[in-house]
């Protein structure tokens, strides 16, 4: 089967409004021509209506960085998924490891928002990833399958379609070393084993599962010619309209 890919960038906490404008007008230029490819940006939510404006009729979906797991209530300063649908989001970032293991957020929780986002209508991107430590002690399948299964327990194959995996290997974020083409592969062929497992055979194959950890222009092709990356998901070199860009020309 072939599954259009997916680059996403993470533009995290950074931009201003001013530049998180120029950054979105200079993706919406670039990828014009590029229809082979999926490309969402996913701003810092007090920028997702205006870069959602430069974006509209675009090829350039929105997405957020963060949500949480109720239609509405007294939860201050938290965002809901109808919120997010609200402003224009397709994608919404899930189980991001800053977000495990700097903000804390637990497999429950994360299980919890992925449940949210699927029941809203938006597509979730759950990210999974091992430390460096796990993968020395041989853990990381251990620690894939359970971040997997944890977040994805008890939904109906049929939500499967909007849910894509990043495998985002925690030592390869934002440190300049990305996984070797191999260690990607492997890591992304016992995700979809596992889906197969979980889901059935359909939904594995249907299923994204992106790449993100130090994502370049000159490692992408090489990364997103495996035969199970099916996209990047993009932090650094997403603010950066030329790399950005040429990542998405290398999905092709
Ligand atoms: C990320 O934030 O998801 C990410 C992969 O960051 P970077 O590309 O900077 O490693």
């Amino acid at each position: 089967m072939k599954r259009k890919k997916l680059i996403a960038g993470n533009w995290k906490m950074y931009t201003t409004a001013a530049s998180a404008r120029d950054l979105a007008a200079a993706v919406v230029r670039g990828v014009a021509a590029n229809q082979n490819v999926t490309v969402a940006v996913c701003p810092p939510l007090p920028y997702l209506l205006p870069v959602g404006e430069i974006l509209r009729g675009s090829r350039v979906l929105l997405g957020a960085q963060n949500v949480y797991p109720a239609s509405e209530g007294a939860f201050t300063g938290e965002v809901s998924p109808t919120m997010l649908l609200d402003v224009g989001c397709r994608y919404v970032i899930v189980g991001h490891s800053e977000r495990r293991h700097i903000l804390g957020e637990s497999y429950e929780f994360i299980h919890r928002k992925i449940e949210a986002v699927l029941a809203a209508g938006l597509t979730a991107i759950l990210c999974v990833g091992e430390t460096l430590e796990q993968r020395e002690r041989e853990e990381t399948e251990a620690i894939l399958d359970g971040q997997l299964t944890s977040a994805l327990q008890g939904l109906p194959a049929d939500r499967l379609e909007r849910v894509v995996i990043a495998y985002e290997p925690v030592w390869a974020i934002g440190t300049g070393r990305n996984a070797t083409p191999e260690q990607a592969q492997q890591a992304h062929a016992f995700l979809r084993s596992r889906i197969a497992e979980l889901f059935g055979k359909v939904a594995a194959q249907a299923i994204l599962i992106q790449y993100g950890g130090s994502v370049k222009p000159d490692n992408a092709a090489a990364l997103l010619s495996q035969p199970d990356v099916d996209g990047a998901l993009v932090g650094g070199a997403s603010l950066k309209p030329d790399q950005f860009l040429a990542i998405v020309a290398a999905a092709k």
